[in-house]
């Protein structure tokens, strides 16, 4: 069987920035970019905080320069999928979607984070029929329409503001009475005349006869005003955080109660001499690009030290 010194798995921040160091630590690492190359940045928009871009740079664009960056020192780019491992001993075992398996010395999980769903039927009935967890993605479709979007944190403000661009109307509905994200967002969506909050609102469904026509809603749910009524939307899109994908790796590696990799003292180290946990899989605080890519760093040198020791 195939057997690597470093294999990576995941293609957002933490995992091509990995690859650059454990690239130039002439590692020939390998990296699995799984069905979503460059992750979770490539759905949204402009990147306006990650340092060294003055005026912003388009999330794409970023993530692609990173990909690049990591070839040009020797990393050699997989697309499939990891679906199973074994982590028990090393060299460690991993198995992939495209029925091939890989043994590695050392292991970069920089596996991300995936959208969440609020758990209605509906998201699943009329997913693709006008609800999105991406307004980047399917934002054009709804072009001088109507929509919703769900969550009240910065990427709720950031995809309502950009829907607000495209669809003649956005609703944000947002379950508590104020807004969690960050002030200049929120300043964004409450001065865009295209944006209405509705505050304290939450979903109890979706209708429509091809698609979605309209959400039902609950304002002030369970107070003594609490008030049932329909809103006709088009499209619904989900923006209220997400799970980290951590499940292939779980029965080894330590996770809270919510499934996020947890690592020893402010380190990429799983507690598995050579498994390093990287970016938003291990991160349930920051979850910033620059954070994750100065994981994969750590994980990188982490994977040096680790295989010169073996
Ligand atoms: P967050 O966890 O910050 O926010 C999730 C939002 O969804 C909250 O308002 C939450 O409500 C709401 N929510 C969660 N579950 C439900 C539910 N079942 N029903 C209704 N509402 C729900 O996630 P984000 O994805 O917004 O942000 C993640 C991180 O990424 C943050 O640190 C953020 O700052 C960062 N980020 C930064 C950006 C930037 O700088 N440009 C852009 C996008 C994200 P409640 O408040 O009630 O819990």
């Amino acid at each position: 069987m195939e057997h690597k010194k470093v294999v990576i798995i995941g293609s957002g921040p933490a995992g091509y920035t990995a690859a650059i160091y454990a690239g130039r630590a002439n590692l020939s690492p390998v990296l699995y970019e799984g069905n979503q190359p460059g992750g979770q940045l490539t759905i949204t928009t402009e990147v306006e905080n990650y340092p060294g871009f003055a005026e912003g740079i388009d999330a794409n664009e970023l993530m692609d320069q990173m990909r690049q960056q990591a070839e040009r020192f020797g990393t050699e780019m997989r697309t499939a999928v990891c679906i199973k491992s074994d982590l028990s001993q090393a060299p460690y075992h991993l198995w992939f979607d495209d029925d091939t398996e890989i043994l590695a010395d050392t292991v970069i999980i920089a596996t991300g984070a995936s959208a969440k769903y609020l758990g209605l039927d509906d998201e699943k009935k009329y997913m693709g029929q006008g609800v999105s967890a991406c307004a980047t993605c399917d934002g054009f479709f709804y072009r001088k329409k109507v929509v919703a979007v769900v969550g009240g944190g910065d990427t709720a403000c950031e995809e309502a503001n950009y829907l607000a661009g495209l669809a003649s109307k956005v609703y944000l509905i947002v379950r508590k009475p104020y807004l969690r994200a960050s002030k200049i967002m929120q300043d964004r969506v409450l001065n865009n005349p295209n944006i209405e909050v509705l505050f304290e609102t939450n979903t109890l469904g979706l209708y429509g006869e091809n698609g979605v026509e309209g959400a039902h809603l609950v304002h002030r749910k369970g107070e003594a005003d609490e008030r049932e009524y329909d809103l006709p939307i088009d499209g619904f899109f989900l923006a209220i955080g997400h799970k980290p994908n951590s499940d292939v790796f779980t029965p080894y590696v330590k996770t809270d109660s919510l499934g996020y990799i947890m690592t020893e003292d402010d380190s990429p180290r799983t507690g598995i001499p050579g498994v390093y946990a990287a970016g938003d899989v291990a991160d349930p605080h920051y979850r910033q690009a620059i954070i994750a890519a100065a994981s994969g760093a750590k994980a990188a040198m982490e994977a040096e030290k680790h295989l010169a020791g073996l």
